[in-house]
């Protein structure tokens, strides 16, 4: 994933980025960033490449990087913000370029929920719009949702929404409190293991498949319900692999080009500018351990799941200053395990949407 900006008209309660109106004058380059797709082309063929933001519109060559990865055999993919970029031209001519993937956030099943989420009038409604116009231009759709107290009970709407608007895929997203998202509240381990069920009976009978981000104990309840048991399954229907989580399968490089095993794990290994990202990305350390399931602490490393799960590292770094502690959010504790249980806070309101 590549945060092309952090440049974003919108001010969203749960903004990772901290995005404001304003590019940043070391960005990276248009130059520097065919470079860093030059570099991920090196990675395997098709790598899967995110340009994401603030609203990754906000820069002009956002069309002619997709053009350049696509020309480089990379998969691109976009995430724009549900703002006055997104225009029916615009989707048209990315579509165009090569994108082979468009994701979108709604985060309230209304205009009303929505737009109170995303502090913005009129947000919902030009997402919908948006969406429509990615469907009609055959550009496949995504819907990112974040859970977290303020929206857990609109889940049940946003479901609705995401089958109207035809998307291939919803992308649930547990909050991790870092950036503007910790004003937010998160939801509790017991309440996230129910939505976590609930989620599973969904992707069960949705016409659209499921995917959980910075939950990978999703993987666990699966895997207790009959699911897969064996590992991780193989890929999505945009070939990226299944069970990828922070520096696993992932990475996350900044607007400036600082690379971090997740945009919610904001421990850096180093600049595009001065090494590789496939070099980053396989010998540092950080990225190293988030790889090696043997070497997490607590009861995540206790846990028979680890190889399957191996739990949220980037909460487990928001709330502890480690990145392989355990996660907070899981509610699962392993039968022999009688050490230290990892605290977070947490805010359950209402009780209604899949509990
Ligand atoms: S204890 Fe850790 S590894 Fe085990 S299921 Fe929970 S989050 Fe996953």
């Amino acid at each position: 994933m590549w945060e092309l900006t952090q440049a974003c008209d919108l001010a969203c309660k749960h903004c990772r980025a901290d995005a404001n109106p304003e590019r940043h004058p070391d960005e990276l380059t248009t130059a520097e960033g065919k470079r860093l797709l030059d570099d991920a082309s090196r990675f395997d063929d098709g790598q899967l490449v995110v340009l994401s933001g603030g609203d990754p519109l906000a820069r002009e060559d956002a069309v002619e990087l997709v053009e350049y990865g696509t020309d480089a055999g990379l998969r691109m993919t976009l995430t724009p913000s549900g703002t006055a970029s997104l225009t029916r031209e615009r989707i048209e001519t990315l579509a165009d370029a090569g994108l082979r993937r468009v994701a979108l956030s709604i985060d309230g099943g209304s205009a009303a929920a929505h737009d109170a989420f995303r502090k913005e009038t009129g947000s919902y409604e030009r997402t919908v719009a948006a969406a429509e116009t990615a469907r009609q231009a055959g550009v496949p759709l995504q819907v990112n949702t974040t859970v977290c107290a303020e929206t857990v009970d609109e889940l049940t709407e946003i479901r609705q929404v995401v089958e109207d608007v035809g998307a291939v895929l919803w992308s649930v997203f547990f909050l991790v409190p870092v950036g503007r998202g910790r004003v937010l509240d998160p939801i509790s381990p017991a309440r996230a293991e129910r939505v976590m069920e609930w989620l599973w009976e969904v992707a069960d009978e949705a016409p659209f498949g499921v995917k959980t981000t910075e939950a990978p104990h999703y993987r666990r309840v699966a895997a207790q319900r009959g699911g897969n048991t064996t590992g991780r399954p193989t890929a999505d229907d945009i070939g990226r692999r299944a069970g990828i989580t922070a520096g696993d399968g992932f990475a996350f490089v900044s607007h400036v080009g600082d690379v971090y095993p997740s945009g919610f794990l904001p421990r850096s290994v180093g600049n595009v500018g001065e090494r590789s990202i496939v070099d980053l990305y396989r010998n540092t350390d950080l990225f190293e351990s988030l790889r090696s399931p043997d070497s997490l602490r607590g009861k995540c490393g206790a846990c028979e799941f680890r190889h399957l799960c191996g739990g949220s590292r980037s909460r487990a770094f928001a709330y502890s200053g480690d990145p392989l502690a355990s996660d907070p959010l899981c509610d699962y504790v392993p039968e022999e395990y009688d050490g230290p249980l990892p605290e977070q806070s947490f805010t359950d309101r209402g009780s209604s949407t899949a509990d």
